[in-house]
């Protein structure tokens, strides 16, 4: 994966923050609205393939159902438990 461009000001759970129009705004959302139209992401969830919150990086945001993003975000938790129980009772690290 590229580089992430990481949005300097964020809130308290990590989302770049941004204001549009006078308004505050999530910059990932901003950026996906830019990038794939606002009706594309109207009513849809903007998911960070990156999984960076503050990334604003247009080819690292897609615009996603809340349920694919949950999926995705579970999917990954899982993978990452998996991942952590094999290093600590194996010794096994990914690279
Ligand atoms: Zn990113």
């Amino acid at each position: 994966m590229t580089e992430c461009w990481l949005w300097p000001r964020v809130n308290n759970h990590g989302y770049g923050r941004v204001n549009w129009f006078g308004k505050p705004r999530y910059t990932h959302r901003v950026i996906a609205a830019m990038t794939y139209g606002a009706a594309s992401i109207h009513n849809m969830d903007v998911m960070h393939l990156c999984d960076s919150k503050a990334c604003w990086r247009p080819d690292h945001l897609r615009p996603a159902t809340t349920q694919e993003n949950m999926i995705d975000y579970w999917t990954k938790k899982k993978a990452a438990a998996a991942r952590s129980r094999a290093a600590a009772y194996q010794g096994v690290t990914y690279g």
